[in-house]
């Protein structure tokens, strides 16, 4: 009986000596990551429009935005995520439709205080006019839009007063 035992046991040891090895020694080496892996968020701050779509997904109200109006826009000034309290479904990414909310593969948000853990992805003044290249793309896309039709007989009658 013992004998028995003895030999099922070191067939395991012997089997599992000689497998593949599946630890992996973090954190010099770690494991690759998938593409679609939630990880740290990240904010393109000048992609977003301030709309509020991601805020109004989120259903722990983790994501706190400030905007200013500037000029016809709203401008984001502050972007902050209460992290402690996101379960990282991916709401708030797949509603913004600017791209501008991404998911990075960072995974190492520890941080010693509470009151560091809280992310804040943008913090910037409004400025005091409109940005120029948007004022700018605003006026080239008023010159490309086809002018108003003039009415039918108005050409013809200016043409009569000329001759
Ligand atoms: S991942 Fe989910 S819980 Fe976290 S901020 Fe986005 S919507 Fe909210
Ligand atoms: S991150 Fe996207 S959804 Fe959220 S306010 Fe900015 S543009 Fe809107």
């Amino acid at each position: 009986m013992f004998g028995k035992g003895l030999i099922k046991g070191l067939q395991i040891t012997w089997r599992e000596m000689l497998a593949q090895k599946v630890t992996v020694q973090y954190p010099d080496e770690q494991i690759p990551l998938p593409d679609r892996y939630h990880g740290r968020f990240e904010l393109d701050a000048d992609k977003c429009i301030a709309c509020m779509l991601c805020a109004n997904a989120c259903p722990n109200k983790v994501i706190q935005i400030e905007r200013t109006r500037v000029g016809k826009k709203q401008y984001l000034t502050k972007y902050v995520m209460r992290i402690e309290y996101c379960m990282f479904c991916g709401l708030c990414v797949e509603s913004c439709n600017q791209d501008a909310l991404r998911f990075s593969k960072v995974f190492n948000m520890n941080q010693y205080f509470r009151s560091r853990v809280r992310l804040t992805l943008a913090d910037r003044p409004a400025p005091a006019e409109e940005p120029a290249e948007e004022a700018g793309s605003e006026q080239e896309a008023k010159k490309k839009a086809p002018a108003p039709k003039k009415p039918a007989g108005a050409g013809s009658e200016a043409a009569a007063g000329k001759s």
